[in-house]
Parts: structure tokens; sequence; C-alpha cells
């Protein structure tokens, strides 16, 4: 309770009510983004929102963090929390993710303009990589029992698509403005990570479209028999409604490997896209891919719905 119980309840609901009723009487204008879009400049009072076209989100979860206590085990749950979460946005930040945030037990970026896929895919492929050689050895190391019957890591979700954004609080407070995405991306790469076991990392049906022809992300690399076509497993992200294509997406249990992760992250994000070791994995997977009708099918509507946005249907 507040020391002194100034809030008369009944005065604050009539002000929202008068609020919503001007917010509905009149259309907030929105505004195509354009190249020097900053976020830290968007307008809090001024009823404007950006459209952004095509927006990449990645989400990181950590899986059994309501697990970790804040009694007995307050100090080892803040380590995890800072090892983990930090760990993370620098990551994130290293990749030039253009919008970072903190969420719940994990973090989300956001990366648009430029070579926004290969950002993203870099950076939740990292997260992954991260969490399964470096953050929970480390862990397991060090709290044993608890690592066994509560196993932790990061799950990851990747998912992209069109945003309104706008920032939303107390004018004139920062402490109390966020800027608000609204729109799919976000809400789906939540799902997707959910989804996903731990070391885990999940795209949406957008994101594969837009890697499947990267050697460098979808087969593997020439240790251990590659390069191979084994890489991605179809999976379809339950959360999202059926009737959205975006839901049959793919998921990679792998890692960076610790001989080629170096070198193909920058390859990747020099705009390279074709191994030469790779010809032969590169059929084997056009072939796998065309056997599954159900992802063909999501594709071609996803491959329509791009088309008449920009106008050729
Ligand atoms: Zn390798």
């Amino acid at each position: 309770m507040p020391q002194e119980s100034t809030v008369s309840l009944d005065t604050l609901l009539a002000e929202l009510d008068e609020m919503g009723k001007e917010e509905f009487g009149s259309k907030p204008t929105v505004e195509e983004w354009d190249d020097d879009f900053d976020v830290t400049e968007l307008p809090i009072e001024a009823r404007k929102w950006i459209q952004i076209p095509d927006v990449v989100a990645v989400v990181a979860d950590l899986k059994n963090s309501t697990h970790l206590g804040t009694g007995k085990h307050a100090a080892s749950t803040a380590s995890i929390y800072q090892a983990a979460t930090g760990g993370t946005v620098s990551i994130y930040n290293r990749f030039g993710a253009d919008f970072i945030a903190i969420q719940g037990d994990g973090a989300f970026a956001l990366f648009w303009g430029d070579k926004r896929y290969e950002r993203a895919l870099c950076s939740g492929i990292t997260v992954k990589t991260f969490s399964s050689l470096h953050l929970v050895p480390r862990l397991e190391n060090k709290w044993e029992t608890h690592a066994e019957d509560f196993p932790t890591g990061f799950k990851v979700g990747v998912a992209s698509g069109r945003v309104l954004v706008k920032r939303i609080g107390t004018p004139r407070n920062l402490s109390e403005q966020e800027p608000v995405w609204a729109g799919t991306p976000v809400n789906f790469a939540t799902k997707a990570a959910q989804q996903a076991e731990r070391h885990e990392l999940i795209v949406t049906g957008s994101v594969w479209d837009h890697i499947e022809r990267n050697d460098y992300l979808t087969l593997t690399c020439p240790c251990n028999g590659g390069p191979s076509a084994s890489l991605w497993d179809d999976v379809t992200v339950a959360k999202i409604p059926e009737s959205n294509s975006e839901r049959e997406g793919r998921l990679l249990s792998a890692s960076w490997c610790t001989v080629h992760g170096d070198e193909y992250v920058s390859a990747v994000l020099d705009g390279l896209k074709k191994r030469d070791d790779a010809e032969d994995a590169r059929a084997a997977l056009r072939k796998k891919l065309f056997a599954n009708a159900l992802s063909v099918t999501a594709q071609q509507k996803r491959r329509d719905a791009r088309n008449r946005r920009i106008g050729l249907k």
C-alpha cells in the first residue's frame, strides 16, 4: 500500500475511460520508416506510429528459471542470471542488434535494415553455442545436484515480419517509457523459443525462406562426415494459429563447430552464401525440402503473401 492512500479509483477509471474515448475517436497516424529511423527519438505524446516492413526478432528463454531460488540459493541464482542474461545481451550487441530488451528470464533483440537475417541468425546460434558449450557446463560443474534436478540452458526462437512501433508510458519520465513493438515477430519468436528444448533454436517460416539458400547456415561443415543436409529438422510451432503459414518452421540442434564456426560467422556476415564443398549436400537438402508437402504448401502461401504486399498480384 502507498504511505498515503490518495488513489481515487472512480476518478482514475473515469480519466482512463476519457483517454480511451479520445484515442478511439480519431485514428493515429502511421508513418513508413526511413533509413534514419532512431528508436530513442520515437514520439511519446504525438499519436504517431512508425511502420517497419520487415523486422527479425530473436528471443532467448532460460529453461527452468522458475526453479532458481531467491532464498537460500540467492547468490547462485544471481550469478546465473548475470552470466546468462549479461552474456546474451553482449552477443546481441556484438552482432549489431538494432534494439535489445531484457524480458523475463532472457533477452530479445530486433534487427532491421541491411543483413538483418544474417545478423539475427548469427546471434541466435551464438547464444545457443554459448549456452551449451560454455554457460551450462560451467554451471553444472558448480551446482551439480541442482542442475541435475532442473537442467537449464537457453532456448532460442527467431521470427520476422512487419511491426508498428511507438514509445508508450509516462511523458517526461524516461524510466516509465518503453517502445511497444506491435505485430507478430516478437510474439512468434517467443512462442518458438518456448517450444524449443534447451540448446535448440527454432525459426518460423519466413526466416527459413530467407536463409534456405545459404550453405553456411543450412548445411553441416566438413567435420564428422559432412557436409550434409541433416542440420535442420521440420517443426510446427504449435502455438502459432493454424491459419498462419509462419507456424511451419525449422529446428536446429547443433551449435557452431569449434573448428569452422569462426570462419562461417565471418562468411555469413560478409554476405557469402555458396560453399565450394557443399554441392552434393545442397542437392540433398533441396530434395529433402520438396519431400515435405506440408512445408512446401506453407512456403507457397508465404511467397504469395509477400508478392501481394509488394504489389505483384
Ligand atoms: Zn567443423
